[in-house]
């Protein structure tokens, strides 16, 4: 192996060759130079040195930047823009509800047809189990924030004041606001933000690849992860422990599919002990893992979902927090008792984005998009997993049409590249001088793009991949 010291650097002076021309704001006042955004999960080095990367029109699984260069968006924007970038059947919806009632809220029993008709069709497309109520927010982390709040009511109205900790796992992403940041268990959340919360405990990731032991099967993987859980809740006191919440398959932690059994396993533990199950759905849901939901795929039982992403295919902010019929039953007893529920938002079932995330839904069911994810998945997958001998990969793992590559050395978990090598980023600034996006975190490459990508743009996908792969490869070595 050759040491590569400078790659991070080559990676932002390329990148910032290539985006010279592409703002007009840039600036260096107060000794501050870059643009005026404070921009999200962008290292300061980026913002202050470097033009940022400014798209300006979407097509299909394409966007194009503002000097007309052209992309291969492989993450369907953050894992959201389902259908693509120019569905014209939202923008007809957006633009309908505009022209008929641009807002209204949904407080105090007021509220508009379009919250009423896509709570309906939400719980009618959710079929994992029976839910009885929808409640709505503008984004996945506040979906995750309404159900510890949901949770703990709930608690409070049975008379179990003590029963308030939630269980997350290590390296879940659950959101970015103070409590979806405190069940995210990505260090990077916690540092210099003062969390987690002091109520939020965190279990094992379920990656069998790096955390497995020696003869270990996924299976006594699986049922290891489930003891470990049940001692944590015992540990704690089964009367503490509220929740668990875990994403069907983890995305941004590096696309973690989970091992078998694992759900079967953890079910039977949470269930034993009361703690309700959280299906973070915030990216499986609506077709991404070839079943409507992630909870279809891997028959769970949730009482409570989140959803958001690809609910309105992006083209709007929206989430949403489906609840069983157990839990709503208590809320409405209680807040029927204490005169109300207190807590929404302005924009909780938000008309426009309810009218476009009901044409999503529509389409979703008029394509049959799980079929179609079925359908073309195996070539995403296959395509993308025959670079899994490559000398610099440890693992390339996915289901559907979501995919994770793992750079390492010697391909071992435990034999990482040096981070100042920045491998991963070399390999994002390779597949973007090609013309396709992907998702880089450290060493991690993640992609799941559009679900309505033909076969034709997977053999474009896979080749950018390749020869990008190639590049690295040369670099390492
Ligand atoms: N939950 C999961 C599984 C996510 O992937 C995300 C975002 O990536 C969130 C929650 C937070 O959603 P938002 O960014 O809409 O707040």
């Amino acid at each position: 192996l050759r040491r590569v010291p400078s790659l991070v650097r080559l990676y932002s002076k390329e990148a910032s060759l290539q985006k010279e021309d592409s703002t007009t704001n840039i600036k260096d006042a107060n000794g501050i130079k870059g643009h005026d955004m404070l921009a999200p999960f962008t290292a300061g080095w980026q913002t202050t040195t470097l033009n940022p990367l400014v798209i300006e029109k979407s097509e299909g699984c394409y966007v194009y930047d503002s000097n007309g260069r052209k992309y291969l968006d492989s993450l369907a924007g953050l894992w959201c823009t389902a259908l693509g970038g120019n569905e014209p059947r939202l923008v007809t919806a957006a633009t309908a509800q505009l022209n008929t009632l641009p807002f209204y809220h949904s407080f105090w029993n007021r509220t508009t047809k379009p919250s009423l008709d896509l709570a309906k069709e939400l719980l009618e497309t959710f079929t994992a189990r029976k839910m009885a109520k929808a409640f709505f927010t503008n984004s996945g982390s506040e979906a995750n924030d309404t159900q510890v709040k949901l949770v703990w009511y709930y608690n409070n109205a049975l008379g179990r004041p003590n029963k308030k900790k939630f269980i997350a796992r290590a390296k879940s992403y659950h959101g970015s606001t103070l409590i979806s940041a405190s069940l995210s268990g990505l260090p990077a959340l916690h540092h210099n933000f003062d969390l987690p919360a002091p109520f939020v405990l965190h279990t094992d990731c379920p990656h069998y690849w790096r955390y497995h032991l020696p003869a270990e099967t996924e299976e006594e993987f699986s049922t290891r992860l489930a003891k470990n859980l049940e001692d944590l809740i015992l540990k704690e006191g089964p009367e503490t422990i509220a929740a668990f919440i875990a994403e069907p398959v983890m995305g941004a932690g590096g696309v973690i599919p989970p091992p078998a059994t694992y759900f079967e396993k953890i079910q039977a533990v949470v269930r034993k002990y009361d703690v309700l199950f959280i299906a973070d759905e915030v990216i499986c849901a609506f077709g991404r893992l070839g079943t409507m939901y992630g909870c279809d795929k891997y028959n769970i039982k949730p009482d409570l979902v989140s959803l958001a992403k690809a609910l309105s295919s992006a083209y709007m902010p929206i989430g949403a927090v489906l609840v069983s019929p157990e839990v709503s039953e208590v809320i409405y007893s209680q807040s029927n008792k204490l005169g109300s529920f207190s807590h929404g938002f302005t924009y909780s079932g938000h008309p426009v984005s309810c009218a476009v995330a009901r044409e999503a839904i529509k389409i979703y069911k008029e394509r049959n998009i799980t079929e179609q994810v079925n359908r073309v998945a195996p070539i995403f997958q296959e395509g993308l997993k025959a670079f899994s001998d490559s000398p610099i990969i440890g693992e390339i793992r996915g289901t559907g049409l979501i995919l994770g590559t793992e750079f390492a050395n010697n391909k071992s978990p435990n034999d990482p590249f040096p981070p100042e090598w920045g491998v991963g980023a070399y390999f994002g600034a390779q597949c973007e001088k090609l013309g396709m996006l992907v998702r880089v975190a450290g060493d991690n490459i993640m992609m799941s793009p559009p679900l309505v990508i033909s076969p034709e743009e997977i053999d474009e996908l896979i080749s950018k991949y390749r020869r990008a792969l190639m590049a690295t490869e040369e670099r390492v070595k």
